[in-house]
């Protein structure tokens, strides 16, 4: 069986005063939580998080990662250095980073080898725009995203990876992909990774991500290949994330 995972992506919210009063509203109501829960924040508050979930069940991880070991790269942080700070899990390939900062494909398959390379498990995000699915190619587009990561790493990486679909259009719109449209997409990204290994397959987790709200979160998890979500806007209100953990 699959543990479910509810993620929450902070994207460039926060202060040390609001993550402290977020953080402690979640660490009191984890309780009937089965899931596992990751706290995804920008990089500046990883100390700070990190000690305030050690010997907690929230779990800490990042939300971009460089491609590159070490070296002159003004600005950017290797994974190495996440996973001292405590990372188990990074946001790599996020609809945002693709479309604001021109991540290719193969930039993101290089960011997830950097990742597991360090020890921690990437969360790959793919997803398609509203164009895309308007012209018929949401699975194309899926398949072409997660292919190419699939070819650098091989099936095997993905013995440690998660996936998040994430249709562009639902990201912060508050439109949500109905349940059994984000099942289809679900559905064939597992097959796609059956295709090379059903092992790797059947123990993979896909979260969906968009607009995720605790209204209706019961019947997304509910969907056979539905593992968990991938939550921005309401994982930054600490009772609206921990319902939507709830309904996981
Ligand atoms: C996200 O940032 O990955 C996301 C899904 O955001 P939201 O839940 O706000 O749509």
């Amino acid at each position: 069986m699959r543990k479910k995972l509810v993620a929450g992506n902070w994207k460039m919210h926060g202060s040390i005063q609001a993550n402290a009063a977020l953080l402690d509203g979640l660490l009191a109501g984890l309780s009937d939580v089965s899931s596992e829960v990751l706290v995804c924040v920008p990089y500046p508050y990883l100390a700070q998080v990190s000690a305030k979930v050690q010997h907690s069940r929230l779990v800490l991880g990042a939300q971009n990662v460089s491609e590159h070991e070490a070296g002159a790269y003004t600005g950017e942080v290797a994974a190495a250095m996440l996973a001292e700070f405590g990372c188990a899990y990074v946001i790599v390939g996020h609809s945002e980073r693709r479309e604001l900062f021109g991540e290719t494909d193969r930039i993101v398959a290089m960011k997830c080898a950097a990742v597991l390379a360090a020890g921690m498990s990437p969360v790959l995000c793919v997803g398609e725009s509203l164009a895309e699915r308007d012209a018929g190619q949401t699975k194309a587009v899926v398949s072409r995203q997660l292919s190419v990561v699939l070819d650098y790493l091989g099936v095997a990486g993905f013995a440690k990876m998660v996936v998040a679909y994430e249709p562009v259009w639902a990201i912060g719109t508050g439109l949500t992909a109905m349940p059994s449209q984000a099942q289809e997409v679900h559905a064939a990204i597992r097959a796609q990774v059956a295709a090379l290994d059903p092992g790797v397959a059947e123990y993979l987790r896909i979260l969906y991500g968009g607009s995720v709200k605790p209204q209706g979160a019961a019947e997304l998890f509910a969907q056979a290949d539905i593992d968990g979500g991938l939550v921005g806007g309401a994982a930054l209100v600490a009772e609206d994330f921990l319902a939507i953990c709830r309904a996981a």
